[in-house]
């Protein structure tokens, strides 16, 4: 402890090339939905999106008899669960409580001064926020306030994930994970029958009207958008490639969190002692 009673705890010290990056004064962010947002944002929201019409416009109404309700329901409310935990988790200001607290969002945040200080929190002493944080806190470059038991920057959510946000962050992680593999299962399923017996998929009154074998109704019951064979095995392949490239990516980020977690560390934690390890 020092003389102010505050407990001696440094941020680990930056390496010189990033030294060089003090951040210019700028606003703070308050959560996923401030600017900038991130690219990796609208790559996440059309792959989802894409998945989702896919399955309730294309191949979800191709199951037979009640396992198309079934289908519906369960996968329906797999996603909305993913989407609301998702809002929520990019929606909560992961911030420290006093920088929630005393921090206006609509002043610049002062520029890192190297003469002055040598890390941005010493003694748990914010000198860019400007108030005392808690011992797991860190300030984040791109939101540039501190966050509570800081454990990493999500691109993909634009939002800091700390200890406020951590649960959310990791229940819209296994629904999404959940949820991907609900779609894998349907895909498979469908190319399988479509091999081994088409007419199950074909159960639909709408298809009653329909000769050709060779001809399959897509968007069921709103729209009957015809198309040939290799056009619907096509977007189904395609479809299961953007799903099983989302799976592993997701999957693997599940996996990684799970050991995180069994071992008690956080993201920060990990790669600083990774870090430490290659050095
Ligand atoms: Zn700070
Ligand atoms: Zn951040």
């Amino acid at each position: 402890m020092d003389s102010c009673g505050r407990s001696q705890r440094r941020v680990l010290p930056e390496s010189a090339s990033r030294a060089q990056q003090t951040l210019p004064p700028r606003l703070s962010r308050v959560n996923g939905w401030s600017k900038p947002l991130h690219g990796y944002q609208a790559v996440s929201w059309a792959m989802f999106v894409t998945l989702a019409l896919a399955m309730f416009g294309i191949f979800i109404p191709m199951l037979p008899g009640m396992w198309k309700n079934i289908v519906y329901g369960v996968s329906g409310g797999m996603l909305l669960f993913h989407v609301i935990v998702y809002l929520v988790c990019v929606s909560i200001d992961p911030g420290e409580d006093n920088v929630r607290r005393k921090k206006i969002y609509s002043e610049p945040v002062p520029t890192f001064d190297r003469s002055k200080h040598l890390h941005v929190i010493e003694d748990l002493y914010c000198c860019l926020c400007r108030v005392t944080v808690s011992e797991k806190a860190k300030h984040c470059r791109a939101c540039n306030k501190c966050i509570a038991g800081f454990d990493h920057h999500c691109k993909w959510l634009n939002n800091c994930i700390g200890s406020r946000n951590y649960w959310w962050f990791f229940s819209s992680l296994t629904s999404a994970l959940a949820w991907l593999l609900c779609v894998v299962s349907i895909l498979l399923y469908i190319v399988i029958q479509h091999h081994v017996d088409p007419r199950v998929l074909r159960t639909d009154p709408h298809y009653q009207n329909i000769t050709s074998q060779d001809t399959w109704l897509l968007f069921l019951p709103y729209f009957h958008l015809k198309a040939k064979t290799p056009v619907f095995v096509t977007i189904a392949v395609l479809v299961l490639v953007l799903d099983l490239i989302s799976l592993l990516m997701i999957g693997q980020l599940f996996i990684f969190h799970l050991y995180l977690m069994s071992n008690g560390m956080s993201t920060y934690n990990y790669l600083n002692r990774s870090r430490r390890h290659s050095s």
